[in-house]
């Protein structure tokens, strides 16, 4: 499990529904919503 740094929800890779490289990391969604608000601002998200 990892945890969808926009709304804190844990999220299983292989079920999230959506992903997105940053800083060397993949950040996992739980959902398309979650992605896009990350993939606006990831700096804002990404720890
Ligand atoms: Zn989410």
């Amino acid at each position: 499990m990892d945890k969808d740094p926009v709304c804190g929800m844990m999220v299983d890779p292989k079920r999230a529904a959506g992903s997105s490289p940053y800083g060397g990391k993949t950040y996992y969604f739980c959902s398309a919503g979650c992605k896009s608000t990350f993939d606006r601002n990831p700096a804002k998200f990404a720890k």
